[in-house]
């Protein structure tokens, strides 16, 4: 028996205009956007809340458009994206004191790109995550498009892999689900997808290509988000439940290249109570977990890191055996194409 209590909503985190270093205006990505059938969009140029100001954060046509931006320490590391925030915070202060800003004005604050790892291409040094000692921020991106490019690039690949960018996804890295499922035993975390999207415009010789496109990024890392009500058309509204589901981790994560995930359902169910994911519940007997896909797909439950159930289909109902983090991979030909997050199953104890 599914669940029909809720409202899927579907967006991009993690994207740039020209604003900073992104190539189109916010009026024609979220066109794109709304194109793609996608419902929100969140920008977060580099350092910058001028779209704030100049009033992009509206809806265009269906799609929210809702406005963030990247911050970064002093040297240039700790890539962090604000949201929520009136006014840019002051520069070069220590990723503890802007996540604690963040916190402390009620925003969104996500990890940006925190594990990536590039040598291909020396002019484009990698910006890890590398304070993990700091508190307060609510998600982290497991999965950012633009990492994951970066890092399967090689001189010898770079144009096929140019022309083809979301060829090279094959899912999240297994450092960062690590860490993602570590943090997650002692408090819920967001684990959310990313674009990063730019559109970088590459010149060489007679060549000239856009890297990753709009158009095309808007096609791949997706990120579900599941709401207790409809969608408001007033972007206030719309963009508090957009924060409030990431906040309280009721996402899932797609790569629609390979398959619409839309529909997709994981929860946990005792007698007619259902739990979604993101919540945190006790153990007890009486427990199943559910899940549903809207295709054949390769499914992986893992607990506490671990596979624990591989099957191939559209689903299935167990009981719970005992306590731990749960969460659902689905591939699709090896290649990664659904991530839920967690749903946390305490013992009493613990709980
Ligand atoms: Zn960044
Ligand atoms: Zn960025």
């Amino acid at each position: 028996m599914p669940d029909n209590d809720y409202y899927e909503v579907i967006g991009v985190i993690h994207i740039h205009s020209n604003y900073s270093d992104g190539s189109k205006h916010i009026g024609e990505i979220a066109k794109i956007g709304e194109h793609a059938g996608l419902d929100f969009l969140m920008f977060s140029d580099h350092g910058t809340l001028k779209p704030l100001e100049d009033g992009h954060q509206r809806f265009y046509g269906k799609v929210a458009a809702i406005i963030g931006y990247e911050i970064e320490d002093e040297n240039d590391e700790n890539h962090y994206l604000a949201f929520g925030l009136d006014k840019t915070l002051e520069k070069g202060i220590d990723p503890d004191e802007y996540v604690k800003e963040v916190h402390g004005a009620g925003g969104l604050g996500i990890i940006a790109h925190p594990d990536e790892v590039r040598d291909a291409l020396p002019q484009y040094p990698c910006f890890p995550w590398t304070r993990w000692d700091v508190k307060g921020y609510d998600g982290i991106e497991i999965w950012n498009h633009m990492s994951a490019w970066m890092e399967s690039l090689k001189r010898i690949n770079m144009l096929k892999m140019a022309i083809m960018p979301r060829r090279s996804l094959r899912g999240p890295t297994a450092r960062i689900l690590e860490k993602w499922d570590e943090i997650a035993k002692s408090r819920p975390v967001a684990g959310i997808g990313s674009t990063d999207v730019h559109a970088h415009i590459y010149r060489k010789g007679l060549i000239k290509l856009t890297i990753f496109p709009y158009k095309v990024q808007f096609r791949s890392i997706r990120t579900h988000l599941l709401l207790h009500r409809p969608f408001s058309g007033d972007i206030i509204s719309a963009r508090d439940q957009v924060f409030e589901a990431i906040k309280n981790c009721r996402i899932f994560v797609s790569n629609f290249r390979w398959g619409d995930a839309r529909g997709f359902q994981f929860f946990a169910r005792r007698k007619n109570r259902i739990f979604r994911i993101g919540e945190t519940l006790d153990f007890s007997s009486e427990l199943t977990l559910n899940m549903y896909s809207p295709q054949d797909a390769d499914i992986r439950l893992i607990k506490d890191g671990r596979p624990v159930l591989t099957q191939v289909g559209r689903g299935f109902e167990i009981a719970v055996q005992s306590p731990g983090i749960y969460r659902v991979e689905l591939y699709k030909n090896k290649r990664g194409w659904v991530y839920s997050n967690h749903i946390r199953i305490l013992s009493k104890k613990e709980g």
